[in-house]
């Protein structure tokens, strides 16, 4: 156990599954509280890679997930200019792994279900031009304060197995992220 913790491990296959439920209920919540459409969803140009799908650059030990801001998807540059900014939200299996190793009634289907669903309200919200991605420290701090606000609203009543578990240990702590901007791109750490 304490080589895994040392070591940054990808999720195997199994966790890889627990994971795409999370995105599920992540998206299908959002979709459906925040009054969000299938052709809306779809011009929200994001998307979800665990550690096995992250750049070098894209890696972190200090953070849950990071969110990458590209000009333009990497695998489809011909819909850049339709399209507009691309979020890559990059999870970061061992910071997560540590997580549940360290407390014992967490989860990581509803662990996992909490982060994404934060990360999905900041994409929204970078969308609708609600969040500036490149904000003063001060107002990423507001709008950190507002995202966690919304993420707890939107799990407070989950039937998910340890969501109250989870939203008791991560509840009170609204800035659990910082934002790196590099000068190619951006990226936003959680
Ligand atoms: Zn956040």
């Amino acid at each position: 156990m304490r080589r895994e913790l040392e070591q940054r491990v990808p999720f195997n296959d199994e966790e890889i599954l627990v994971l795409a439920e999370a995105i599920g209920i992540a998206e299908e919540l959002i979709s459906d509280r925040l009054k969000i459409s299938t052709s809306q969803w779809k011009r929200y140009r994001y998307d979800i890679r665990s550690l096995k799908d992250l750049l070098p650059e894209e890696i972190t030990d200090h953070a849950f997930a990071q969110i990458r801001r590209y000009a333009f998807p990497p695998h489809d540059k011909t819909l850049a200019s339709r399209h507009g900014d691309y979020f890559k939200i990059c999870l970061q299996d061992h910071v997560i792994r540590k997580a549940l190793l360290r407390d014992p009634q967490l989860a990581l289907l509803p662990l996992a279900t909490y982060i994404v669903t934060h990360e999905l309200i900041h994409v929204v919200r970078f969308a609708r031009f609600l969040q500036r991605f490149d904000a003063p420290e001060k107002e990423r701090d507001m709008e950190e304060s507002r995202v966690h606000g919304q993420t707890l609203a939107l799990l407070q009543d989950s039937k998910i197995p340890g969501m109250q578990a989870v939203l008791s240990v991560f509840g009170s702590c609204p800035f659990m992220e910082t934002f790196i901007t590099q000068p190619a791109d951006n990226t936003l750490s959680h």
